[in-house]
Formats: structure tokens, sequence, C-alpha cells
């Protein structure tokens, strides 16, 4: 079997989408290609005394709409491939809940959980100087990413302060309130998935307490998620995390779990009799009505998409389903929501924090919560009319709103020189 390569993936569906809506190849030939593609050697002095060297990267997709944006990913297994993939689903995501910005990534391949705080802390300080040059709150804006937090936002946040020779807020978003942070942020990624489920639903004639949910993931988009959609009224029937899952067909105690997986346990650990434990494949074929992703890529591949026993998968993750496995949801009429809409909620929020630091204000809680469900609806209205109205699936959809707007800009500006 071929690798699975993200950016393929990306690709493939960029031109059926411009298929769709009549685009023709030479119309959107440059979205193809990242502007900027940065790699990094980043050395670190252990605790050992011992230095190592990091591979890291910082890859720009595009800056037609604005100075790029995109979170910062520390993980083991990260690849170019992987991070030109998910900045060019930036570009495209930015774009779907149309706030003024391009696209970008960048990576680590590390896993967080191996240092200590220290060597975390100087892994972050180097990779920003290495990537200093080409960030900047005009520039490129980088946010948290699976395997990042505030801690690691603010490091990157003074380092190029330091390095500038006065504080610059704006140079990245997730960080902490007292440095910065946007109230809402923590939980923006989380709320926004809470707002598109809601929307469907709605679509659909059904109440939240009719549904129940398969939440893979526990990090923070997928806990928070569980606990708004459980306070809705949703029945959160299984969760997980990297250690397995939990399943409970009339629904699981999400209050207890959350409080658990808040205090850095696994949910191997969770003891409770109205809990069973499964592994991930049983939480993601599990029967449920809305089937959530909310870890990494390449998820929902073919063989578990055959499995599947949802009506709507909604794509907290970035990536999570392969192409193939696409193909076998649409043939088996499972609805599917994308990452570009339904997890924009956490770039939404950066762009409020991004604002209020650019003119030294603070908003207060419900002001972000508003401005995130106006965009968030509004988003999600313009996908789902153009799905109706060109008759596409909503990831069609979505990506023609975001090649639409993306061409638009860049036609309207011309090409340099
Ligand atoms: N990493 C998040 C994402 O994939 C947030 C990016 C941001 O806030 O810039 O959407």
């Amino acid at each position: 079997m071929a690798q699975y390569n993200p950016y393929d993936n990306f690709l493939k569906v960029l031109d059926d989408a411009a298929k769709a809506i009549g685009m023709k190849e030479e119309d959107y030939a440059l979205i193809k290609y990242p502007e900027r593609e940065l790699k990094v050697s980043v050395p670190v002095r252990m605790d050992d005394g011992k230095i190592r060297v990091f591979e890291g990267y910082r890859v720009q997709h595009s800056t037609s709409r604005g100075p790029c944006k995109g979170g910062i990913r520390y993980h083991q297994d990260v690849n170019v491939d992987e991070v030109k993939a998910l900045a060019a689903w930036m570009s495209f995501k930015c774009a779907v809940v149309n706030i003024p910005y391009g696209g970008a990534k960048g990576a680590i391949k590390v896993n967080p959980s191996t240092l200590s705080k220290g060597e975390l802390e100087r892994l972050t300080r180097r990779y920003t100087a290495m990537i200093f040059p080409i960030i900047g709150p005009e520039k490129d804006i980088p946010a948290p990413d699976v395997g990042t937090n505030a801690q690691v936002m603010d490091w990157i946040m003074d380092t190029y302060s330091m390095t500038s020779g006065y504080t610059v807020h704006g140079v990245v978003t997730g960080k902490s309130l007292e440095v910065g942070g946007s109230l809402g942020r923590p939980e923006a990624t989380g709320r926004g998935i809470m707002i598109v489920t809601l929307k469907m639903l709605e679509k659909n004639n059904l109440a939240p307490k009719d549904v129940r949910i398969s939440i893979q993931g526990m990090g923070n988009v997928g806990a928070t998620a569980a606990k708004l959609l459980y306070e809705k009224g949703c029945k959160i029937v299984a969760v997980s995390d990297v250690s397995g899952g939990l399943y409970n067909a009339d629904g699981l105690d999400i209050p207890k779990i959350y409080a658990f997986v808040k205090s850095k346990n696994l949910l191997k650990d969770y003891k409770d009799k109205d809990a069973e434990h499964v592994d991930n494949k049983g939480v993601l074929t599990c029967p449920c009505d809305i089937l959530i992703p909310a870890a990494l890529e390449n998820q929902i591949t073919a063989d578990i998409a055959r499995d599947v026993k949802c009506k709507m998968v909604i794509e907290a993750a970035n990536g999570p389903t392969t192409v193939d496995a696409d193909k076998i949801l649409a043939e088996r009429n499972i609805t599917v929501l994308p990452d570009i809409l339904s997890n924009a909620g956490g770039v939404v929020v950066s762009y409020c924090e991004w604002v209020q630091n650019l003119q030294s204000l603070t908003w207060d809680e419900n002001d972000v919560n508003n401005t995130l469900y106006k965009v968030m609806s509004r988003a999600f209205d313009d996908v789902y009319n153009i799905a109706k109205e060109h008759k596409l699936s909503y990831r069609l959809a979505a990506y023609a709103v975001a090649i639409e707007r993306i061409c638009t800009a860049k036609k309207k500006r011309g090409l340099f020189p």
C-alpha cells in the first residue's frame, strides 16, 4: 500500500473542488504550491550536558489574504509533507471563515513528553530564534497545535520580544492571559465544534437529546467538545485518548471523565462500573449518530470507513479522513462536516486575540464567544448554501468557498513584478 501523504490528500480534494465549480487549472494552479518552506536544525543542550539536534519546520502556504497564520506542532512523527498539508489547510480554513489571514504551520520532530521543562523551553526558544526572520505580527503568527500549549506560546512571545528589544504580544496567539492571551481561546476549537454540531442538528430537525456522539481524542479540543455538547444535552457514548477508550450505550459521565483527563490521567486508568473499556477502533466504530475524530490525521481510513456506524462525521482534527475513506462514507450516505470548517473555532479566537493585541485591548469572554458564534455560523451557512446550490459534499463546498476567496484575492492583487 502506498504511504499515506497528507499533501497528496490536499491536492486531490483541491482538484475535485475546483473542477466541481468549473475552475480551470490555470486559475488555481498557484495555490498548489506553498509559498515558502523553511527547514531548521535546532541544537539543544540537554539536561545531561549533551547536545541533541532536532528537526524543525515552518511552511507558509499563502499570504494572498493576509499574514500567514497557523499552529506549531511538537510530535515525534511529523514530516515535511504533513506540515505542508497542515499549512495549506490553514489557508483554506481562514478563507472559509473569512478572516484576513493566509496559512502556515510549524513543527518540531519531538515527543515533548520525553523532555524536561528546561529542555522544552530551550528547544522552543532556539526554534523561535531560527524562524525569527519569517515570523512577526504582520508576517506570520504561530499558535498552539498538537503537543504545544500556552506556556510554549509564552516562550515564543518572550524570545521574539527579547530579540526585537520590546514586547511584541501579537507575534503569537494562544498565550496565557497574563501575557496578552485572550479569554475563551483555550476552549475555542471545542466551542466551534459544538456550534457547528448544533447547526447540523438544526438542519436535520434533531434535538441534542436525540443524538449519541462518539469522540476520538480527549486532548484540549476533544475534551472541551465533549463537555460542551454534554452540557447541551447530547449523549456522549464513547471517548478515547492515546491509552484507550470508554463506552456506554446510555451515555458516559462526561463531567467526571473531563475532571479525570484534566488532572493528566490516562483513560486506561479510569474506573467506573458504567464505563466499559474499549480500544481506539471500538470508539471509531461504535453505534452512534455523530462521530467526532479529534486526534490526528489519517484516522478514518478506508477500513474504518466501511465499519463506522454513525450518520455523520464532524472533523475536529485536521485531516482525519483519507480520500479513499471519504468516498466510502459518501457511498454509505454518511455526511462529513470537514475540518477546515468545523475546527476553525481555534483560529477564529486566535484572530480575536491578535486584534486585541494590536489594539492593546482586552475583550470580555462574552464578546469573544459572541464573535466566535457569529463567524462560525456565517461560515457554516456559506458552506451549506454552496453545497445545496452545486449539489456538493460539505468538504467540496468548503474547499470551493476557500478556493474562490483565495483566488479572487490573488487575482485582484495581480502578479508581482
Ligand atoms: N492549530 C490550530 C488549527 O489547526 C489553531 C491555529 C491558530 O490558531 O492559528 O487550527
